[in-house]
């Protein structure tokens, strides 16, 4: 019984952990679920790496998250618009 407490608690810890870099990430317009699960399997990872992380860019015409320097998007091989220059200066 002892054992699947300690695991309990172990795995609310992890899930509680794993909100800090999914918040982060998520602000940054990446998808939070992912990030939570990513967050609570190796959190200084995920953390680490959801500080560093760009913002995230998406496609004004099908919605799909692409990278910051597209001129064409990957997704539905439509034309981009210039960066936003909010978006260059960060
Ligand atoms: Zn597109």
């Amino acid at each position: 019984m002892e054992s699947i407490d300690v695991f309990v608690v172990l795995l609310a810890i992890c899930g509680l952990g794993g909100l800090l870099p999914a918040s982060i990430a998520s602000k940054k317009g990446h998808s939070f679920g992912p990030w939570w699960i990513y967050g609570s399997v190796l959190f200084l990872i995920a953390l680490i790496h959801a500080l560093v992380l760009g913002q995230a860019r998406r496609c004004p015409h099908c919605a799909e998250g692409i990278r910051q320097e597209a001129k064409v998007c990957p997704h539905c091989q439509r034309d981009l618009p210039a960066m936003q220059p909010s978006l260059v200066a960060s």
